[in-house]
């Protein structure tokens, strides 16, 4: 991603020079997307946020978002015995306002047009879908940038249908490599501060999709302890950090979203959270549970 960065820089010039806010089109022009949208902007991927939206595809015809100029792209031909990158076959296209777009996991073959021209119109095609670089499964991984910054590509692109509202499942306090879930109404003991985290996930319109969200706040004993948003991922000190600050170990444990390693009282605490998924469908839950502090035994 650095190394993008740096690319950037390299095309500063602007060609475009109209001003209104361009209209974007999906990148895949398919039936029932809003089932094919299986990954969304900042989900965890282990260590890192996921910076775009994967799109489950195969073999379809990859459009470009709007009118603008290829300024990179990178396929496997072009230096067969250099070792395969993760985006796999890539294009990135420049438009205007200062907005890129980036398409990952292309099948081989540049598409022919774009050895002779880098400036392509709105739906032009860029390349195929397929399953080159780090992907199991053809995909599209699909990245917006504006200036410097990665943003969440539904904050642009046509809406989706989302009728479903993200499910808070439950709490897990993890206490070395043992966890345990905390349920609504239970009692435990408990000897020190350790990570508690929450299971969320969206699954939208394919119930078995486990898609991430776009507001989460949560409350402990009544009182806000964090807030989060997934619009923006900003490069920090060689950190990737949301619009807010957060970066990916402020609010990702294991996988899950992170709570906090929370100071629990003796007697009884609550734990509130409130989900919004990209369509601003909304999920309150409450966990209220009893604790009883006890020295840990050495
Ligand atoms: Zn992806």
């Amino acid at each position: 991603m650095k190394y993008f960065i740096l690319l950037l820089t390299f095309f500063n010039s602007n060609h475009f020079t109209e001003s209104s806010t361009p209209e974007f089109i999906w990148a895949i022009d398919t039936a029932k997307i809003e089932q094919k949208l299986s990954s969304l902007f900042g989900e965890s991927r282990g260590d890192h946020f996921h910076n775009g939206v994967d799109i489950s595809s195969d073999n379809e015809k990859i459009l470009s978002i709007a009118e603008g100029e290829v300024i990179y792209s990178r396929y496997k031909s072009d230096n067969p015995f250099e070792n395969e990158h993760g985006s796999g076959n890539s294009v990135w296209i420049k438009h205007k306002d200062k907005i890129y777009s980036a398409y990952f996991h292309l099948k081989d073959g540049r598409e022919s047009k774009l050895a002779s021209t880098n400036l392509v119109k709105q739906s032009d095609v860029v390349g195929k879908s397929g399953n080159s670089g780090h992907s199991s499964g053809s995909h599209l991984h699909f990245i917006t940038m504006k200036d410097k910054k990665i943003i969440d590509p539904l904050s642009i692109l046509p809406k989706v249908i989302d009728s479903t509202k993200p499910q808070v499942n439950k709490l897990i306090l993890t206490i070395g490599k043992s966890k345990t879930y905390i349920k609504d109404g239970d009692n435990f003991n408990n000897s020190s501060d350790f990570p508690i985290s929450v299971e969320i996930f969206d699954a939208g319109e394919k119930k078995s999709q486990r898609r991430g969200i776009k507001e989460l706040e949560i409350y402990f004993n009544k009182k806000l302890y964090k807030k989060a948003s997934f619009n923006e991922l900003v490069l920090e000190q060689g950190k990737w950090k949301t619009e807010s600050g957060q970066s990916f170990d402020e609010l990702y444990f294991e996988n899950e979203y992170y709570i906090g390693n929370l100071h629990l009282l003796s007697g009884p605490n609550t734990i509130e959270i409130s989900v919004k998924d990209f369509s601003l469908n909304e999920t309150k839950k409450s966990f209220e549970f009893h604790v009883n502090k006890i020295k840990r035994k050495e």
